[in-house]
């Protein structure tokens, strides 16, 4: 038994594969998840990310319109 054909049994069993984003498991290239469930999880974790980029973005605008505002008032009781 010599080191290369285990090598190639290797690459035979496994052949050109990449990893799924979420779990990380072993699958065929064509593929962006390894299953259902994954690709379940992927889609809820980006509507997560979107909802978080959409606070900050609110958090923002009511920071601005508070500056806004303030800089406004406060010559008027000064
Ligand atoms: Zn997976």
């Amino acid at each position: 038994m010599s080191q290369s054909s285990w090598k190639d049994q290797i690459k035979k069993k496994w052949g050109p594969h990449s990893h799924c984003p979420i779990c990380g498991k072993a699958m065929p290239t064509d593929k962006k998840f390894c299953g259902q469930v994954c690709k379940d999880n992927y889609f809820q974790q980006e509507r997560k990310k979107k909802k978080k980029g959409r606070l900050q973005c609110i958090f923002l605008i009511v920071m601005l319109v508070v500056m806004v505002v303030v800089t406004m008032i406060l010559p008027l009781f000064g």
